[in-house]
């Protein structure tokens, strides 16, 4: 299969903080599909490292309160574009971001505190169609 994934997740220093976040799970994958690595965030024209952002409401706000919705509708069109590009049969993504959760984000409030919803790429890949499921650095499926 072709799989979008979190580029975080795949060792790109993409995150906020200009880390990474590589999972053994997800890289182990690599045997046997084609991954994608995708950053919808630095897709959206956002630079890394950044000022961290949290879903509040139907925007992103970052931390210092400039509304970065539009970049993260914008990132998400492109990763839109890579999948149908290559036919990508679903996407694998990072929980807890506003961007790649699933299932799981952060509140709006940035005290860590966590509630159900999905990041704005799983809202928009959903959209297209797309099964989307999430595997992380501190799922089980990662053994730590
Ligand atoms: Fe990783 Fe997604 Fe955040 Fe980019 S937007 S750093 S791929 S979780």
């Amino acid at each position: 299969m072709t799989l979008l994934v979190s580029a975080c997740l795949l060792g790109v220093c993409c995150r906020y903080d200009g880390e990474s976040k590589p999972c053994e799970a997800v890289l182990a994958l690599r045997q046997k599909h084609t991954l994608i690595p995708v950053c919808p965030e630095q897709l959206g024209g956002l630079p890394t490292p950044r000022v961290p952002a949290e879903r509040v409401g139907d925007r992103v706000i970052t931390r210092d309160g400039r509304d970065v919705t539009e970049a993260y509708l914008g990132g998400s069109e492109q990763v839109v574009r890579i999948a149908r590009l290559l036919g990508a049969d679903g996407a694998i993504l990072k929980q807890r971001s506003p961007a790649c959760g699933v299932g799981l984000i952060y509140d709006g409030s940035f005290t860590g505190r966590l509630k159900q919803g999905d990041g704005v790429l799983t809202e928009r890949l959903r959209s297209e169609g797309l099964a989307v499921i999430s595997l992380d650095e501190e799922g089980p499926a990662c053994g730590l």
